[in-house]
């Protein structure tokens, strides 16, 4: 199976935005055993979209192309493929009524240009937009002029906002790829993600164990990025389901304990369904995560049912007010330091009353480094009913890095707490 990916936009080429279609759709594509065998990006102008769509009809058995199907003059796509196919361009009634609806709910006066957006060649199926105007649209290539043999293709066209392409793709392209191109064998892929673990330990745990797995076909790869690892194992054929689910048994048995999620969990969906599941409830106590430990639990739905508080103690002083750490603790051990912590995380416990009380405090940097407690130096504490434990973990990166990594390594910490801790008492 060849598939080609063509994403638009000039705004791309002049990196005024970070061409994200290209990573999510890859992805997409290739968890579903549709793996894309290239990749173009090419600004708004005609010549260019024409060309490159042409090459990729001359190429693949799917096509698709992002961006380009709004209202505005650089938005081309949808007449240039109409031309290039010698398609008419119809109005589409049911996707008039559907724009004419979007903006009535809106309570906003439809623009006359946005009909355009109704405009459907002939032949296309139109694929629905619930989250914008424009819709998007697959054809069959058939017979296909620009490919030795004429031999078909299939074009399907997206709208360029993240919003509106990703849940058009999920709702109605995957099931359009397995019904129309289904794959000839049988398409297994299982990612495993990690976290507390570097790449190259990860590698050399379970690379030479797997070997075997691998001679025999099996996909093996590896995803790094700040915090995390994910492991991605893939087969094809009738023994894919055997082989991944041996690999995975066997992955778990080497590095189990770091695995928090599966697919595309994030640590902090896991939280959430943890606490949830064992009707706890949580505090947190930042400082130089300035909230993001908060923002990323707020992120996950359901987060009302066990997040009570989060509390950004930046300055000494409101980590004494809020918290009720100590003047000498500070004056002691410096605000950057595992008795600090364990203070603010109890501080949080108490004050907010939850079962676990989540607290970091360090040092982000550029600036406020010393011999003893560098730039990167951060102190993740955690208060429950059985305790208090507070951990050291260097993190030398930039602000964000920083942030990333060590909200990562926090609620990892949780994650372990919860899932060593039986029972829970209130407290
Ligand atoms: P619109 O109706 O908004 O004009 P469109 O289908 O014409 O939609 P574009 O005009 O190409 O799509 O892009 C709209 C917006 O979508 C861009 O401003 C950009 O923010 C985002 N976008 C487009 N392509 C990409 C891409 N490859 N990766 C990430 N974002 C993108
Ligand atoms: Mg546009």
């Amino acid at each position: 199976m060849i598939v080609e990916l063509i994403n638009t936009g000039s705004e791309l080429m002049l990196g005024r935005v970070l061409n994200t279609h290209q990573q999510w759709l890859c992805r997409q594509l290739a968890d579903l055993g549709y793996v894309v065998t290239r990749q173009v990006a090419v600004p708004d102008t005609g010549s260019d979209i024409e060309q490159a769509v042409k090459e990729a009809l001359a190429r693949a058995d799917v096509v698709i192309a992002t961006g380009g199907l709004g209202p505005t003059s650089d938005d081309l796509t949808r007449d240039l493929v109409a031309q290039l196919l010698g398609k008419e361009l119809r109005e589409d009634a049911a996707v008039l009524a559907h724009i004419r609806s979007f903006f009535e709910s809106r309570k906003r006066p439809m623009p006359e240009r946005t009909k355009v957006q109704a405009m459907v060649p002939d032949g296309a199926t139109v694929l629905h937009n619930p989250h914008g105007t424009a819709p998007g649209l697959a054809m069959e290539v058939k017979p296909n002029p620009f490919r030795p043999g004429s031999q078909p293709s299939w074009l399907i066209m997206l709208p360029g906002p993240p919003r509106e392409l990703r849940p058009m793709f999920t709702d109605t392209v995957t099931p359009l790829l397995q019904q129309v191109l289904p794959l000839a064998s049988r398409f297994v892929c299982r990612t495993l993600r990690t976290t507390g673990i570097g790449e190259s330990v990860v590698q050399e745990k379970i690379g030479d164990p797997l070997q075997r797995w691998v001679e025999a076909g099996l996909d093996l790869g590896y995803c790094a990025r700040p915090g995390q690892v994910d492991v991605r194992l893939a087969a094809r054929g009738g023994d894919a389901e055997r082989q991944v689910g041996e690999a995975e048994a066997i992955v778990r048995g080497l590095i189990g304990p770091y695995i928090y999620g599966v697919e595309d969990e994030d640590l902090e969906t896991v939280i959430v369904r943890l606490l949830t599941e064992r009707k706890a409830t949580l505090a947190l106590a930042e400082s130089c995560t300035g909230g993001c430990i908060a923002n990323r639990v707020t992120n996950v739905p359901g987060a009302s049912a066990v997040l009570l508080a989060g509390l950004v103690t930046y300055s000494n002083a409101a980590k004494q007010k809020f918290l009720g750490v100590h003047a000498e603790t500070l004056d002691r051990h410096g605000a950057v330091s595992k008795p600090v912590a364990r203070e603010m995380a109890e501080g949080a416990r108490n004050q907010i009353q939850a079962d676990y009380a989540l607290s970091v405090t360090g040092i982000a940097g550029p600036s406020g480094g010393t011999p003893e407690k560098p730039v990167g130096t951060v102190y993740i504490g955690l208060a429950d009913p059985s305790g208090t434990i507070a951990e050291r973990q260097f993190n030398p990166y930039d602000r964000e890095t920083f942030k990333q990594v060590t909200t990562q390594q926090a609620l990892e910490l949780l994650r372990r707490t919860i899932l060593s801790d039986s029972v829970v008492s209130p407290v």
